[in-house]
């Protein structure tokens, strides 16, 4: 019997592979023009990290974690975000006695036993940013902006809308929680069970409960943006006003008050304007460095789902056509391979697609590859044109044919 591949993982390859690693360049280039680190941590840790920091009460952690026993009798998870694996290398590893503040990205899998849908699966990838060390509002636009030209340059930005909120901080969130249960006191006896835990635990979080049935019971919910402190507020304010003036829009959403525990203060989320799906989100987590053993940092950061972001660009049909091979060798026969193999590699130096045939095909063989692979050039060399130094050049588009010195500038200057 064949071995499938694990529900809600997938492989990919070929085409899909070339948008990955498209998206992945764009990404990569944008990271660092704005002077941003990559980062990579380990894909599984100790799983106390994710219940002290994503929240013993969320989905994540108490539903969706790939958690196991080594042969050790640790138990360890599967990494199902990437924030927190951040944060404990940012103790570990002293990052705050380095010179502020530090910035870094990463692109890693992410894994979380979760039901299947589109663009929603058990294992997925995430591009991800954090900044630790700013607690201004300047840093969040920082780090919302660098989201913003990405989606630009991948041309999707239109179609991508940005929510954002405020949910305080500790000492407004006390206030408002207060209010919030007071409200919700009477209601909670018919509202889901998760939702009960919530009003204990975290009442904040049954704002974006999804359930139909405490939808009624929310109509009229108190909202923490009501109640912000002066400092809360006026950050809230300059974010707004900053968005507006660089030319990033943005809606305000009441009801985002993101799934983790460690959010705080700002928090926003991308969405496909179109098909409703989230594409990526963030905020402030100005406590988690303390909470997890470290000395107070502020930190803000973002996780976009790179699935989510390819699932757009096919959608959308808003990849740009890749590069066929430049040329493709078609060589008499095998002793020919290493007299060609420096000209090869010198055409790739100059920056060309080069490929030669490693199957010791027949000569028509090579020459239908070469047509299938849609080669711009075939260059053909046997025993005659080593002697002469000559290869033969040929234009696979108008059957142009030409004899050229064995050199890769001369090659190269036909290609131009
Ligand atoms: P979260 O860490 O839950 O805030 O997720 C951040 C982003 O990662 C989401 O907006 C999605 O784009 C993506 N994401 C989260 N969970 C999944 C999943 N199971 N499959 C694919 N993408 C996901």
């Amino acid at each position: 019997m064949n071995i499938s591949r694990a529900k809600g993982t997938k492989d990919i390859f070929f085409d899909d592979m070339k948008i990955w690693q498209y998206v992945e360049e764009n990404i990569k280039e944008i990271c660092i023009k704005h002077n941003i680190d990559q980062i990579r941590t380990p894909i599984f840790e100790d799983t106390t990290l994710f219940s002290r920091s994503v929240g013993d009460e969320t989905d994540i952690v108490n539903k969706e974690m790939y958690t196991f026993l080594d042969k050790g009798n640790r138990s360890i998870t599967l990494r199902p975000e990437l924030t927190a694996g951040v944060v404990r290398a940012y103790i570990e590893n002293g990052f705050s006695s380095m010179l502020t503040p530090i910035k870094l990205w990463y692109i890693g899998t992410m894994y979380r036993y979760e039901k299947m849908q589109k663009g929603r699966y058990r294992e997925f990838s995430q591009f991800g940013i954090e900044v630790f060390g700013s607690d201004s509002y300047l840093a969040d636009i920082e780090v919302i902006s660098v989201a913003y030209e990405l989606f630009k340059k991948l041309r999707i930005s239109d179609k991508i809308a940005l929510k954002i909120n405020s949910i305080g901080c500790s000492k407004c969130r006390a206030k408002y929680i207060d209010t919030l249960k007071e409200y919700l006191v009477d209601k909670i006896d018919n509202m889901c069970d998760d939702c009960k835990i919530r009003y204990v635990k975290n009442p904040m979080r049954i704002i974006d409960c999804k359930q139909d049935k405490c939808k009624s019971a929310k109509q009229n919910l108190p909202m923490i943006t009501d109640y912000l402190c002066d400092d809360c507020s006026k950050d809230f304010e300059s974010l707004k006003q900053t968005l507006f003036d660089v030319g990033i829009e943005y809606e305000i959403d009441k009801t985002i008050v993101r799934g983790l525990d460690y959010y705080n203060k700002t928090v926003f989320e991308f969405i496909s304007k179109d098909l409703g799906l989230a594409v990526g989100g963030g905020g402030r987590y100005d406590t988690l460095v303390e909470v997890l053993g470290g000395t107070h940092t502020p930190a803000i950061g973002f996780g976009l789902g790179m699935d989510r972001i390819i699932l757009l660009l096919k959608e959308y049909e808003l990849v740009k056509n890749n590069r066929n091979v430049d040329i493709y060798f078609i060589i008499f026969d095998s002793n020919i391979f290493p007299k060609v193999f420096k000209l090869t590699n010198d055409l790739r130096d100059l920056g060309y697609i080069i490929d030669i045939d490693i199957c010791n095909r027949s000569f028509n063989a090579q020459l239908k590859y070469a047509s299938k692979i849609k080669a711009r050039y075939i260059c053909i060399i046997g025993e005659d044109e080593l002697k002469e130094n000559l290869c033969g050049l040929k234009n696979m588009n108008t059957s142009e044919q030409i004899k050229v010195d064995m050199s890769a500038e001369e090659i190269g200057n036909i290609l131009k």
